[in-house]
């Protein structure tokens, strides 16, 4: 089944509105299954609206029409598509009950004569009522075709659409999109691509979806199914073969966990306690971590230690090791990352330290360098990266680097 968005509103061609509606509304019809080849942006003006609308009609199976139901005299949607259709219309008892009963609910003044414009619906359509203001949603039921008409402020449209909508489209369309989110890290974009390149050549029902974030790599795998057993059951063997693939790189299938999360959970199920040595990065990687709910108890106390100085005083870098190998270099950044577990008793340390640019390059080494340090339990690793973003994607860079490196 074909839905097409058509929101009206001059506003929204000005420039003065951003076309949420469109968006939610667009994400909602995804996710029931229905396809969505166009959405319309059109202005109050009645004689483009019944030619668009004729248009949509002719190439959609559902159109969804947003804004244009108030009662003033530029709110023109209801006319327009009862119109269309052909249909007169019609006081609703029902619906002038509604809009009075609103009225006393909310204190909203004295009710206006235009109010009860509100309440004329197209002869037999299906009226949907409004728990949030004073117009009702309407929908139109033409040559195997439906046109939804929906009020324009958010707060009225999004549970209007929640109640009444969805069931009625979901009710039509025995079909809807499931999906599952495969989050990896300590992976490129381009090689990970080129690893399921056959998966997406060859995808029907599931399909598969990179999506490139800064140090991660995301596959959306989705079904189109009954339910959500049978939607399972069409994902799992697609979900194996990626596991197959990739391996230890996927630290979740699940679409809302983060990184800095399935950390923090690993370091719990261990017994450990982490603490961070920061330079470039500067309390990043700390933010990040401590933004995770119950991580008091695993995270002890973080160190940004920029100045030379302060890697010596807070942590115990030699001045011999600065003076020798400088303070972007393995050597420092496993003093850094051992001295931190000595000074806090944690169990794991980590430490970050490099250029992040775009000032302080040499040939040597150049801006994006970065050393990271991982200690557990005295054993320590120290990585080498070579990062070609600017100073902000650098140091994001890192912070998913250090992440990654906790992780194994
Ligand atoms: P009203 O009874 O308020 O006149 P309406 O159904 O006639 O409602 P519009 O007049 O088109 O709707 O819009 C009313 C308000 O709703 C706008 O000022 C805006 O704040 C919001 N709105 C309308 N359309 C959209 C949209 N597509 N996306 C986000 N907000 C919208
Ligand atoms: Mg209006």
């Amino acid at each position: 089944m074909v839905a097409e968005l058509l929101s009206v509103g001059t506003e929204l061609l000005l420039g003065n509105i951003v076309n949420t509606n469109a968006n939610y509304l667009a994400k909602e019809c995804a996710s029931l299954g229905l396809s969505c080849y166009h959405q319309v942006v059109v202005g109050d003006n009645p004689e483009r609206l019944k030619e668009t609308l004729i248009t949509a009609l002719e190439r959609s199976d559902v159109v969804i029409m947003t804004g244009g139901l108030g009662p003033t005299d530029d709110d023109l949607s209801k006319e327009t598509a009862a119109g269309v259709c052909g249909l007169p219309l019609i006081l609703d008892e029902h619906s002038k009950e509604m809009i009075a009963d609103y009225f006393e609910r909310v204190h909203a003044g004295s009710i206006t004569n235009n109010n009860w414009k509100q309440a004329m619906i197209p002869e037999g359509a299906i009226v949907l009522d409004n728990h949030n203001g004073t117009a009702p949603g309407v929908i139109i039921e033409t040559d195997n075709k439906a046109i939804i008409l929906l009020p324009g402020p958010p707060g009225e449209l999004k549970p209007m659409f929640a109640e009444h909508v969805a069931p009625y489209l979901a009710a039509k369309q025995p079909e809807q999109f499931y999906s599952k989110m495969v989050k990896l890290c300590g992976i490129g974009e381009s090689s990970a691509e080129t690893k399921v390149k056959d998966l997406i050549d060859e995808q029907t029902n599931p399909t598969l979806a990179p999506y490139a974030k800064i140090g991660e790599v995301h596959f959306r795998v989705t079904a189109k199914a009954k339910d959500a057993a049978q939607a399972d059951a069409l994902m799992e063997p697609l979900i194996k073969e990626l596991y197959h693939r990739f391996g230890k790189l996927i630290f979740t299938t699940d679409p809302d966990e983060t990184l800095e999360e399935v950390v923090v959970k690993l370091l719990k199920a261990k017994g450990y306690t982490l603490a961070t040595a920061e330079s470039c990065t500067g309390g990043l990687l700390s933010g990040r971590l401590i933004n995770v709910a119950g991580i008091s108890e695993v995270f002890k106390e973080g160190f940004v230690t920029y100045a030379n100085e302060a890697k010596m005083r807070s942590l115990g870098v030699k001045e011999e090791t600065l003076a020798q190998y400088g303070a972007v270099s393995k050597e420092t950044a496993r003093e850094m990352s051992e001295g931190v577990c000595q000074v806090t008793g944690a169990d794991v340390g980590i430490s970050v330290t490099g250029i992040a640019g775009p000032d302080g390059g040499t040939k040597e080494k150049p801006v994006g360098l970065v050393y990271i340090g991982c200690t557990v339990k005295g054993k320590t690793r120290v990585e080498e990266f070579f990062f070609t973003g600017n100073r902000k994607k650098n140091r994001d860079y890192a912070v998913v680097r250090a992440l990654t490196l906790l992780r194994e």
